[in-house]
């Protein structure tokens, strides 16, 4: 694979970060993961202003200008051949003496690599998620969508070591998000309810994709915390991300919502938001 590290391309055993980088000591840094369909991007624009947000909330500049950034994705799906995964980029604040201060002067680390992934053709979108319910213990600035990841890693690991897919979210007895996803309950008059925006939930640009999708269906759409036990007593669940799309949740903390098969609000939203996704791809 050809990785991207500040301004080069090279072969991924070639690539080097410093070990003073604040995003290796300090978890100093922001990403964004962008869905390749294609060889495409899917919303890139979202994905760009939401970088914008989580940078200027951690007084951080941008590393180049946007159609730079623009042109560096583009050339990573040509150089490794990409059709259908992701791109990942990180932007740390950069090398600087260990030291808690933000440094004066520090030039950004600026970071991209590609997975191949199917997408539409994934598995788990047609078995659907096994999720269980784990108390969020993370900061409060979820809204930032920052590198610090090791508790919703443990929060996987959690529900992976009960025999489930994936970990949802729980503070104050409402559902934030899933580990890496917003998430999503129909209820039994089939509104389609998420957690609003917040400090406590990242903005997903899939979220904001899957609400105008449903809103142009006609599908009513609530945007307020929901607790487990309305998660459990819900008609369908499902789960939004860049890479996951929309997945349909069957099971939450071992019961089976509806007749334990992906639900038919699921399943159409991951269609229209693949298509209009194809269509609006760049
Ligand atoms: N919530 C969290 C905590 C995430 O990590 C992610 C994506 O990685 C999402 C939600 C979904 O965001 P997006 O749709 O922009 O991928």
């Amino acid at each position: 694979r050809i990785v991207y590290v500040n301004g080069e391309y090279v072969p991924e055993q070639e690539a080097k970060v410093s070990v003073f980088d604040r995003g290796f000591l300090f978890a100093d840094g922001v990403y964004e993961v962008t869905a390749v369909l294609n060889g495409k991007l899917v919303d890139f624009d979202g994905h760009m202003r939401r970088l914008h947000r989580s940078l200027s909330e951690l007084q951080m500049a941008m590393p180049c200008d946007e159609g730079e950034l623009l042109a560096i994705h583009r050339a990573m799906i040509e150089k490794n051949a990409l059709v259908e995964g992701m791109i990942y980029m990180q932007i740390t604040r950069g090398a600087a003496d260990r030291d808690f201060t933000f440094p004066a002067s520090a030039t950004p680390t600026l970071v991209m690599f590609t997975q191949t992934r199917s997408i539409i053709d994934s598995a788990q979108a047609k078995t659907g998620v096994r999720v269980v319910t784990v108390e969020d213990l993370r900061w409060g600035r979820r809204d930032i969508k920052t590198v610090q990841l090791l508790y919703p890693s443990m929060a996987k690991m959690i529900a992976q070591g009960k025999g489930a897919d994936d970990a949802w979210l729980v503070q104050d007895g409402m559902v934030t998000e899933g580990t890496s996803n917003n998430t999503y309950i129909v209820t039994a008059d089939g509104t389609i309810v998420t957690r609003d925006l917040s400090h406590d939930i990242l903005p997903g640009i899939t979220r904001a994709a899957v609400l105008r999708c449903a809103r142009e269906l006609q599908m009513k759409v609530e945007e307020r915390a929901f607790s487990v036990e309305e998660a459990l007593a819900a008609r369908e669940a499902f789960s939004s991300s860049a890479t996951g799309f929309v997945s349909p949740v069957v099971e939450i903390d071992g019961k089976a919502l509806g007749d334990g098969q992906p639900g038919p609000v699921a399943r159409r939203l991951r269609q229209v938001y693949i298509e209009e996704s194809l269509k609006a791809a760049i």
